[in-house]
């Protein structure tokens, strides 16, 4: 496993974590695999999963539930558990009961890192901010984070925490290489970390991106979807959360942090 600086807090977290969505329902609970799910996790965990991803917007709080379940016999201070806070909850009243239900849901006392799910046009960012340092200094909450931020919002969000935002979470991948331009190398120069969600662009994939990644992939004995972890592994400052629930799939991501691609590779899958 690669670890990889949280922001400039000196703390090396994992750089290939667990990511969601989907697990146990999308936007409302399905909670008929339920067993097989938390086993899933539990899996996870076993073979070196230790950052899970989730959200209070998944499965409608019941992914969250799933988690807390399936983490509760393992050692909660090994493990990273990011939680996310959606846009109906960012005022100063609805974010404390919002992170309330997500520790409740995830059976714990805090979670690593809460990031604002995504930016809100109603609620002032001064104020979201504001009671996210609240949570911070009561304990319930050891990191402050974005995700779905723009550079101009990130930069704001650090200026207002006054550097207390350490991680922006955003689409990226091969196939999604906007945030290479503006926001990636605006991340470096500050360090704040970037989470690159949906890393397989749920294997929906161009030919072009397929046959490049195929060709590459030759060389490694690897599957087109390692490789795509570690195109996103080797840029300075991105971690990933690539979702699975089968077991040879979440095996093969996490040995996507082995993989040494050579730079005429990297030029290769990168070139347009
Ligand atoms: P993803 O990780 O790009 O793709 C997941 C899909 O890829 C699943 O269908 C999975 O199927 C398949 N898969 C995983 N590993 C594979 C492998 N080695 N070989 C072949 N197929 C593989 O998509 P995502 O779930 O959208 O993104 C990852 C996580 O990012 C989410 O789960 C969530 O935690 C987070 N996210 C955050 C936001 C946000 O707004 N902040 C938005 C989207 C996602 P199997 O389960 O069958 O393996």
């Amino acid at each position: 496993m690669i670890y990889k600086e949280l922001g400039k807090t000196g703390e090396k977290i994992p750089a290939i974590g667990l990511g969601t969505w989907g697990i146990g329902g999308l936007e409302n609970a399905d909670r008929t695999n339920d067993s097989q799910l938390i086993k899933t996790i539990e899996k996870a965990i076993g073979i070196g999963y230790k950052l899970i991803d989730t959200a209070e917007y998944y499965a409608s709080g019941h992914t969250e539930e799933l988690v807390g379940e399936a983490i509760k016999n393992f050692n909660r201070d090994k493990l990273f558990i990011v939680t996310k806070v959606w846009p109906n909850h960012l005022s100063k009243i609805e974010l404390p009961k919002a992170l309330s239900g997500s520790l409740k849901r995830l059976n714990l006392d805090y979670v690593d890192l809460y990031l604002i799910h995504w930016p809100s046009s109603e609620i002032p960012l001064n104020e979201t901010l504001e009671v996210m340092m609240e949570v911070k200094s009561k304990g319930l909450i050891k990191h402050v984070g974005v995700s779905n931020f723009d550079t101009s919002l990130l930069e704001k969000a650090i200026e207002i925490s006054d550097y207390q935002v350490v991680n922006n979470q955003v689409l990226f991948n091969m196939e999604h290489r906007e945030p290479e331009r503006e926001l990636l190398p605006y991340c470096i120069e500050q360090g704040i970390t970037l989470t690159a969600y949906s890393p397989l662009e749920r294997t929906n994939l161009s030919s072009e991106t397929r046959r490049k990644l195929t060709v590459v992939a030759n060389n490694h004995n690897s599957s087109i979807y390692q490789l795509m972890l570690a195109w996103l592994l080797n840029k300075e400052r991105v971690l990933t959360i690539p979702k699975s629930t089968n077991i040879n799939h979440l095996r093969e991501n996490l040995k996507a942090a082995d993989i040494k691609l050579s730079s005429d590779e990297l030029r290769f899958l990168s070139k347009n």
